[in-house]
């Protein structure tokens, strides 16, 4: 099962415009009979139900402030003894660490989150890959300022891949069809239209335009455009499905649950 729990890129938007797509930073979740999987802790992490017989992994896509501010907002203090792995394929783990410590911590967070918690460990995301094998667990280096790294994870024959942040370029066609293809659902960076993405080249985000050009080369069933713009309101998000016609590409919203 794929619950999403954020979907909105850069801020959270919480306003009577955004109530249907929703307004929290990205947080997708998997959940399978064995594993809660986690690709990134925007502030739609703090809906997540951390569950103590489920091993939880977080993948950390990059250290943008938009995909890790909500990992501190969970209801940690009813973990008994749990481990929850975090790991990105964008650093190692003690540099991933180090990021997240920084980040919570003064002057900018009022005590030494990272430090104080007692359920993280983290992991390479090489160890994370070879210790849970049945995972096929994948990663792949988007377009983004600083780096950004996709994932793809296959489970009971299932592919899901997390493809946010990334300024789609005709180079990365090939390597990026081949990473998808197949996929059962696919999350693709539609910050932006085509005549936006004009004055905002270098901010590291694909078009509504370009997910619906790369949708059409692939074989996918759930293809979701997410990371929407925080201006974005709910009735120009419904304007664009109509405008482009889309039936088989959906913009993901906030609490919204599919099959995995
Ligand atoms: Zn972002
Ligand atoms: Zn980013």
């Amino acid at each position: 099962m794929i619950n999403i729990h954020g979907v909105r890129g850069s801020i959270p938007n919480s306003s009577q415009h955004t109530l249907r797509y929703g307004g929290n930073t990205p947080c997708v979740e998997i959940k399978t009979s064995k594993f809660q999987l986690i690709f990134d802790c925007g502030s739609g992490f703090s809906k997540v139900n951390l569950f103590n017989n489920l091993q939880t992994i977080i993948f950390i896509s990059h250290f943008h402030h938009d995909h890790i501010q909500g990992l501190a907002f969970n209801n940690f203090e009813n973990l008994t003894n749990k481990k929850i792995i975090i790991t990105s394929a964008h650093s190692h783990k003690t540099d991933t660490f180090n990021k997240l410590s920084s980040y919570y911590n003064a002057p900018y967070f009022p005590i030494k989150f990272m430090e104080l918690n007692k359920n993280f460990e983290f992991l390479e995301f090489e160890d994370v890959i070879s210790k849970f094998r049945d995972l096929e667990i994948k990663s792949i280096n988007l377009n983004h300022p600083g780096n950004c790294s996709g994932y793809s994870i296959v489970e009971d024959n299932k592919k899901f891949c997390y493809l946010l942040d990334n300024e789609y370029e005709e180079c990365q066609k090939i390597e990026l069809i081949k990473f998808c293809n197949n996929s059962d659902t696919i999350i693709w960076d539609g910050m932006f239209l085509d005549d936006e993405l004009l004055s905002k080249k270098g901010w590291g985000h694909s078009s509504v335009e370009q997910g619906i050009d790369f949708f059409n080369q692939i074989k996918v069933k759930n293809f979701l455009i997410s990371h929407h713009s925080p201006s974005r309101t709910d009735n120009q998000i419904d304007e664009i499905q109509k405008r482009f016609s889309l039936t088989n590409i959906k913009f993901a919203s906030e609490n919204e649950v599919i099959d995995f």
